[in-house]
């Protein structure tokens, strides 16, 4: 059997490249290696220039495609409230001013949704996914997770705006749902799913 063809993980989360590994192992059958930034210490930080989650994405799996010559994955994701326009979208790690401060980004989500009341407080995550490959060849694809926010915070699981997220359909937040239950239905684990069998066709046609 020949060897693996070497895809990189445009992350230094170890969640997100397990939950990858374990998408790509289930269909790819040991034919890709995956592996994540830790290899690859010095790489530039891509500064997330684009006004699209694609757009975001495309570019990170550039830059890291470029830098390491391997074909590389990268995910770009956020929340979206309807009753905001849209916002924070792709400003979402960031919403309250500093990156990746959960805390102050929920409580200004919060104070902004304070006279919106139930039923008007629709929201989605989306997750774009990048392929890009060194000879060009890219592929993108993004899903969505739909619910709404609640008026509090609760559950301590996951991360971002978990605990203000209640998936439609279900009456827990999306922070009190374990991992592998939130895999199934979210943005990111749908995204993922969606682009898995390119991975495989683009790179095993690769020899
Ligand atoms: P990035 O895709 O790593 O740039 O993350 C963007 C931001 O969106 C995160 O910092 C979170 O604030 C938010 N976010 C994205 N996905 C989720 C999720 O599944 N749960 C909660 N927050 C999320």
């Amino acid at each position: 059997m020949s060897s693996p063809v070497k895809l990189v993980l445009a992350t230094r989360n170890q969640g997100k490249i397990r939950e990858f590994r374990r998408i790509l192992d289930a269909i790819s059958n040991g034919a890709i290696e995956l592996v994540g930034l830790e290899e690859f210490p010095h790489t530039t930080d891509v500064e997330e220039t684009g006004s699209t989650f694609k757009e975001n994405a495309l570019l990170k799996a550039r830059s890291i495609c470029a830098e390491t010559g391997l074909p590389a994955i990268a995910d770009d994701s956020g929340l979206c409230v309807d009753a905001l326009d849209g916002a924070p979208g792709i400003y979402s790690a960031r919403y309250a001013g500093v990156h990746g401060d959960d805390q102050g980004n929920n409580a200004k989500l919060l104070r902004e949704l304070e006279n919106v009341p139930e039923g008007k407080r629709n929201a989605h995550f989306t997750c774009a996914a990048a392929l890009v490959l060194p000879d060009g060849r890219e592929h993108v694809t993004e899903e969505i997770f739909e619910g709404s926010i609640l008026f509090a915070p609760i559950g301590n699981q996951g991360f971002g705006y978990d605990p203000l997220f209640r998936p439609h359909g279900l009456a827990i937040s999306s922070a009190q749902m374990s991992a592998e239950e939130k895999d199934l239905i979210s943005h990111r684990g749908k995204s993922l799913r969606a682009i898995a069998p390119h991975v495989i066709s683009l790179l095993t046609s690769l020899g």
